[in-house]
């Protein structure tokens, strides 16, 4: 499921998409499934993460 945003300018539509990631439960820090480490500990402080969905910018 997407969504496509049509402004009333002309900036380029930014298609949002609900992405699977994993985000941490002590800090800010969070990864994309597909670019989730081994283990799906945080990137950045190495705690336990949790799967969720975020509605994020597609990326090519
Ligand atoms: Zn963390």
């Amino acid at each position: 499921m997407f969504f496509n945003r049509r402004g009333q300018d002309d900036k380029p539509e930014v298609v949002m998409l609900d992405t699977e990631v994993y985000a941490c439960s002590s800090c800010n820090g969070w990864m994309r499934k597909e670019f989730a480490s081994a283990d799906l500990k945080c990137p950045l402080c190495g705690n336990d993460t949790n799967f969720e969905m975020r509605e994020l910018p597609q990326i090519e």
